[in-house]
């Protein structure tokens, strides 16, 4: 399986709060958080709604589509792991279906590709068999 980013990165924290997201990733489901009381979606993860603050917040799986919101792109390696790898390139994804609700992730394109701002992306969901604990990783590609 071939990733986004080279190997040697640290996992990603699976905070107890985030617990089914990360299930949700491994399924290839994007789920994230929607009050139950006021019916807002939330991203990220939080024990409280940012909107009512309601503590009773549930979960929903939601359309893994959304657009471009904003975008960078690190040309100097953040993490060893990184050196000589790069640019690539880092997408505030929206949501639309979900509240508009954003998220962060890489986009899969090539390093030098021009990005559009408002350009429609679908979510790929990159699984880590070989971690301990296994995870998926949530990428985007544009759309179409
Ligand atoms: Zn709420």
């Amino acid at each position: 399986m071939s990733t986004a980013l080279p190997p040697g990165l640290p996992a990603p924290a699976q905070e107890p709060v985030a617990k089914p997201y990360w299930e949700g990733t491994r399924a290839s489901k994007l789920v994230i958080q929607r009050c139950n009381g006021c019916g807002a979606h939330q991203w990220g993860p939080e024990w409280v709604c940012h909107r009512c603050h309601s503590f009773d917040l549930g979960w929903e799986e939601v359309a893994p589509r959304g657009r471009i919101w904003s975008w960078q792109r690190p040309h100097h390696p953040v993490h060893p792991a990184l050196n000589g790898f790069g640019p690539y390139t880092i997408v505030l994804v929206e949501l639309p279906e979900a509240g508009n609700v954003r998220m962060v992730g890489n986009l899969l394109c090539e390093p030098t590709a021009p990005v559009e701002i408002g350009a429609e992306v679908e979510a790929v969901f990159e699984p880590h068999d070989e971690a301990d604990p296994p995870y998926t990783l949530v990428q985007w590609r544009l759309k179409g």
